[in-house]
Order: C-alpha cells, then structure tokens, then sequence
C-alpha cells in the first residue's frame, strides 16, 4: 500500500460447509506472545481430491506469504497421497525467513514445513 493508503474493510466469502481449515502459531508460549512462524491453510476434497487449496505462512518474510507454488503442487492430490516431501521443500522454496529476536530462520523454515504437514495430515 502507498504511505497515505490503510485498509478500511476486509470483506471474507461466506465458508463453504465442505472446506476444512487450518490456523496454527507457533510462539514462545501458547498465548501473549509473538509468533516465531504461523501458517494458516484452507483446502476442500473432491472424490477424494484436494480442490481450492490455499496456503499461507506469517513471520518468515518481509509480508505474509501466500505460498501459490505449493498450492499448485498439492491441487488434485489425492488426500492421503500427498508428496509430503515435495510440498515441503516447495513451501520452504516460497519463504524466506531470518534470524532474529524471536527465532532463527532454520527453525521456521523447519517448523513452517511441519505445521504444512500437520494441515494435510488433518484433512484425511
Ligand atoms: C505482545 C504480542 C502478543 C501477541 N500474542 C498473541 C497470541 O497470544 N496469540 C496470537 O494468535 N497472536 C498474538 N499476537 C499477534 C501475532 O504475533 C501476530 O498476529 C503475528 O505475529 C502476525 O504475523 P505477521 O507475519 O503479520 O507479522 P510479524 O509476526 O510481526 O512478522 C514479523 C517477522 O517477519 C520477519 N521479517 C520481517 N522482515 C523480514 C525480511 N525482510 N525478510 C525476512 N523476514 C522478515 C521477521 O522474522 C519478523 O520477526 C501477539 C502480538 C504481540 C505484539
């Protein structure tokens, strides 16, 4: 945004009932604190197929990322035979996390990559 502009309204879609969501932060202590990484996922299943993925991962960038790539990559999988491994090394390939105060861009790198499988591992 221009340095004169801030955002009044942020208008949601209602949810659909089929779409599964995900929200996870990871900080020092489970409240009143500041997140190292989080990551926030919504996806919905079609005969057993991802459709509508959406990934998106905080504090391991300049901006919230939305990770397109991994998404990409995960749309049409059949749940349950997700190439973890792939979707990981692609969301890692995404952010772009420092070392700072609250943590180390090797953790959230990790960390951001286990909260991804942690989503898909929900949605079987
Ligand atoms: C005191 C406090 C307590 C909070 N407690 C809670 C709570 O209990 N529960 C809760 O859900 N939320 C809590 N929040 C809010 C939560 O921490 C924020 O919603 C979340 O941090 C926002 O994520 P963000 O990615 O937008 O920004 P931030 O988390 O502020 O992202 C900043 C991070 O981005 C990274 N970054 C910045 N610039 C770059 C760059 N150029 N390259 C790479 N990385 C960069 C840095 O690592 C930096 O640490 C709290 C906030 C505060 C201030």
């Amino acid at each position: 945004m221009r340095a004169d502009e801030l955002i009044a309204r942020v208008r949601l879609p209602r949810a659909r009932g089929d779409l599964r969501s995900y929200y996870r932060k990871v900080g020092t202590r489970r409240a009143q604190a500041i997140s190292k990484v989080c990551l926030a996922a919504t996806a919905s299943t079609s005969d057993g197929r991802l459709e509508s993925v959406r990934v998106a991962v905080g504090s391991v960038a300049p901006t919230v990322v939305r990770c397109r790539r991994t998404e990409e990559l995960l749309r049409g999988r059949k749940v349950g035979e997700v190439p973890t491994k792939s979707a990981r090394e692609t969301l890692s390939q995404e952010i772009a996390p420092i070392d700072d105060i609250r943590s180390t861009r090797d953790y959230r790198l990790r960390v951001a990559a286990n909260l991804l499988e942690e989503f898909l591992s929900s949605l079987r």
